[in-house]
């Protein structure tokens, strides 16, 4: 969910996305964000949780066309195939994990 920011003559949304800066994922949630929201004086930013520079990197364009988009949702959607198998929910809870209800709980994938 992304923080959206207005004033009369501008619009900021900023998405903490996960991954180191430059992660993949970030130009589609900049390409989904712009549209999404739209309008004029729309800006957004996708900001990898592991840090994404001094500045926030805004943007009004999206970086990948609607055929890249495409593919990086069906990238996305198969992404549940790749995953790993999960670790013994002992090791898990040991571990302090909080994403042991989706991994434990049925839910794994998107
Ligand atoms: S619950 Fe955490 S530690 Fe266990 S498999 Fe999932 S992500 Fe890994």
């Amino acid at each position: 969910m992304p923080l959206v920011l207005e004033a009369p003559a501008a619009r900021r949304a900023l998405a903490l996305v996960p991954g180191p800066p430059g992660t993949d994922g970030a130009p589609a949630t900049e390409a989904v964000l712009l549209a999404a929201l739209g309008g004029p004086g729309l800006r957004v930013a996708a900001v990898p949780f592991e840090g994404g520079g001094p500045e926030v990197g805004w943007t009004e364009e999206p970086r990948l066309g609607p055929e890249a988009l495409r593919a990086a949702a069906e990238a996305a959607l198969h992404a549940a195939d790749a995953l790993p198998p999960v670790l013994a929910r002992e090791r898990c809870v040991a571990l302090g994990c909080g994403f042991l209800a989706r991994c434990h709980g049925g839910t794994r994938g998107l």
